[in-house]
């Protein structure tokens, strides 16, 4: 008997009952039963008598005898009507449904204890629907002072698996099963931080005999359940280092030096040359490169990409970036064209609209390695496209790729490329602990020198005039503008008229010649976008009327204001990153948010937050609290969402101190082959069988 028995080995769960828990709740085995933990508890210590009930008292127990029942007819069908009584007092238990059938159980005259909710009418006090139990059975029960409450579904209700046939369940699991449930944490663990046992733990958690027990239980249970994810996640990238084999980029050759000494147009940032210097480390190591780079908007990622690159063709590989939009491939191939020009490298673009015969080109020069950079979109991934020698692939705004995606790349040499991915999406640091737990990561966490601090103000619609005004004045000091609406999938049709009125009253405000403006949105042909983008780049063009399709990469230094109409509708991520295309000049730049004055409290968090800080960490943090992981990019698949105890917002410090002791572990004992950690690896391999833990992300 082990506790991967299905649930029909527990006592009273019939098989139909075992499908229903299974289809509602997901509850398969009886270790899934285990690992159900109740979302509240209730407390029935206490007892009252009748005469002290109040008519605001919520749930009561009570000890009484049933000395009648009656139906009682009312407008529609009628109600059972039970007389309840206790030596102090006289009241009642109603109830609607099952009437027949209850009528028949109740026994008079014998003594129940009776909980429920409370009723107040005309002076008179009553529980509907009650639970019920013989004194005689609930002194038969293992008592605890805490009842649990389990999470249910219509269905499960109305098929009569009520809340206390569930807690009976889980009592029944632990009756027959106590002896199976092993300890999961090693005696070294248990003792440094204190924990409960994994069975009082699991006895604590369902029904706790002290609030001071139920906390200490969760503790151990939330430990545990962090602490596997992520030996699970620190032990694949420890694999991955050991194992992996990866091309050395021995040198830093000519390609790299020149372009370090003559083309680079600026000085690199500390923060720059940090993260350089350790993608340098990684690709010189013989181990796969597999690296997170984040860096806020502005940050200069893509300079760190051309360096690295450069690293790869110093050695005799060729190197590719991959864009999540036509117009960002766009910008980073006339970016990196530009910055190589002179240099001998070949430097080519392969998207989506690039025509059949321009793309052969493509293939053949990459296959015969004539190609040292190509920069693409998803296009690239295709499996007609072969390179003779990828060294490394650089990812652009992560969040938009799948892992699918990310693995085909992988699939195209004899070894896997260097991976960097770079992503502009800041995710608070416990976060990325649990979802990119396997990769290293990497932070650019300083602003080239002479940003300015982008302005931020927000402005109800019924200001609008003044913002136009505003708009002028910036446009005659030779700025450019954006102007944003927002598209939302569910009423695209209904965004897009938006968008055309707000481009109509735009030019109405705005008239030709002396003003022109630019408009792009997700419906245009590709050509057409990049067309309308370049008259803005070129400057021929004062404001870009668009929809989110800027949000990503977009780079115009010009540009020093961006206008957010109906700014409640976007996420915070979203307007961060939208406000990230200005303030990239010298000039000072403005984020100007309008909205309606209906606003929700969430929106206006989200529009205060934005008002006082531009750091794209502490922003993420807000993001995070306000909708939870399940909405933060790149967490989907990672499997944050499906704990069953922890939180990954609100145990962070559990998961500091998980994420420390699984690393110690395994810095001491990296196959799990020490006695002392024998209960860890066992209850390691039973999950990974199981797959209890979270598959591959990477
Ligand atoms: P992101 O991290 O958002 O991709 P970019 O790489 O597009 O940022 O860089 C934003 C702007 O900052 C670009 O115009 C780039 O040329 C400039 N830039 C990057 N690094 C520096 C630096 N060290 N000093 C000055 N300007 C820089
Ligand atoms: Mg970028």
């Amino acid at each position: 008997m082990n506790l991967e028995y299905p649930i029909t080995y527990i006592n009273g769960v019939s098989v139909q009952r075992a499908a229903l828990l299974y289809t509602e709740l997901g509850i398969k085995t009886c270790n899934d039963l285990l690992n159900f933990f109740p979302f509240r508890y209730i407390d029935k210590t206490a007892f009252y008598a009748i005469k002290d009930l109040q008519p605001n008292s919520s749930e009561v127990q009570i000890v009484g005898r049933i000395t009648r029942v009656k139906s009682v007819a009312q407008t529609r069908g009628s109600r059972l009507v039970a007389t309840f009584q206790d030596a102090t007092g006289t009241m009642e238990l109603v109830w609607f449904k099952g009437q027949k059938w209850i009528k028949d159980a109740l026994k008079i005259n014998e003594p129940y204890v009776v909980y429920g909710k409370l009723n107040h009418y005309n002076g008179n006090f009553s529980i509907p629907h009650p639970e019920l139990e013989l004194v005689t059975e609930y002194k038969k029960k293992l008592q605890t002072k805490m009842q649990p409450v389990y999470h249910s579904t219509e269905k499960l209700i109305n098929s009569g698996i009520s809340n206390k046939l569930m807690r009976g369940y889980v009592q029944n699991v632990f009756q027959q099963f106590f002896e199976t449930i092993t300890e999961s944490l090693s005696l070294e663990v248990i003792e440094d931080f204190k924990l409960m046992s994994k069975r009082d733990a699991l006895i604590n958690a369902h029904f706790p005999k002290s609030q001071e027990n139920l906390a200490k239980a969760e503790y151990r249970l939330k430990f545990e359940e962090l602490f596997f994810i992520q030996l699970q996640l620190l032990r694949k990238k420890l694999i991955n280092k050991t194992k992996n084999k990866g091309y050395i980029f021995e040198n830093v050759g000519a390609v790299f030096n020149k372009f370090y000494a003559e083309k680079l147009p600026f000085d690199l940032t500390n923060a720059q040359k940090r993260v350089l210097k350790e993608v340098r480390k990684d690709v010189a190591s013989g181990a796969h490169m597999n690296r997170l780079l984040q860096g806020d908007v502005g940050s200069g990622k893509t300079i760190v990409a051309i360096l690295s690159m450069l690293l790869a063709i110093d050695n005799g590989f060729q190197a590719t970036i991959m864009a999540p939009t036509e117009i960002l491939a766009n910008q980073h191939f006339i970016a990196v064209s530009e910055l190589v020009a002179g240099m001998n490298l070949k430097v080519d673009i392969l998207t989506g609209s690039v025509k059949i015969k321009k793309r052969r080109e493509i293939h053949k020069n990459l296959e015969d390695g004539t190609l040292h950079i190509l920069v693409g979109t998803h296009a690239l991934i295709e499996d007609k496209v072969q390179f003779k020698n990828l060294g490394i692939a650089i990812i652009d705004e992560q969040h938009r790729f799948g892992v699918k995606q990310r693995a085909k790349l992988w699939a195209k040499n004899e070894l896997p490329p260097h991976i960097l991915v770079m992503t502009a999406t800041p995710i608070p640091r416990t976060l990325a602990m649990s979802v990119y737990g396997d990769l290293d990561i990497s932070v650019i966490d300083e602003l080239p020198p002479g940003r300015k601090e982008v302005k931020t103000v927000h402005r109800f619609d019924s200001n609008r005039l003044s913002v136009f005004k505003f708009i002028r004045d910036e446009i005659d000091k030779g700025r450019q503008i954006y102007l944003v609406y927002p598209l939302i999938e569910e009423s695209e049709a209904m965004d897009y008229k938006d968008l055309m009125d707000g481009y109509e009253s735009v030019s109405r405000e705005f008239p030709s010649p002396k003003y022109q403006i630019s408009i792009l949105h997700g419906k245009m042909k590709p050509a057409d976008k990049e067309f309308e983008m370049q008259r803005f780049v070129k400057g021929e063009t004062q404001i870009m009327v668009a929809t989110t399709v800027i949000e990503v990469g977009v780079n115009v230094p010009n540009a020093s204001v961006m206008i957010i109409e109906s700014s409640e509708r976007f996420g915070l991520s979203q307007l961060h990153q939208l406000r990230g295309r200005v303030g990239r000049g010298a000039d000072q730049s403005y984020c100007i948010l309008l909205s309606s004055y209906k606003l929700s409290a969430e929106a206006k968090t989200r529009l205060k937050t934005m008002v006082e800080t531009t750091d794209g960490f502490k922003i993420a943090e807000v993001d995070l609290k306000l909708r939870g992981p399940g909405n933060i990019m790149g967490t989907q698949q990672s499997g944050v969402l499906n704990l069953k105890i922890a939180d990954v917002v609100k145990d962070t410090k559990i998961l500091v101190h998980a994420r420390n002791t699984a690393i110690s572990i395994l810095q001491e004992d990296g196959n799990l082959s020490n006695e002392g950690n024998l209960p860890i690896k066992n209850a390691y391999i039973k999950m990974t069988k199981s797959s209890k833990i979270w598959s591959n992300i990477s």
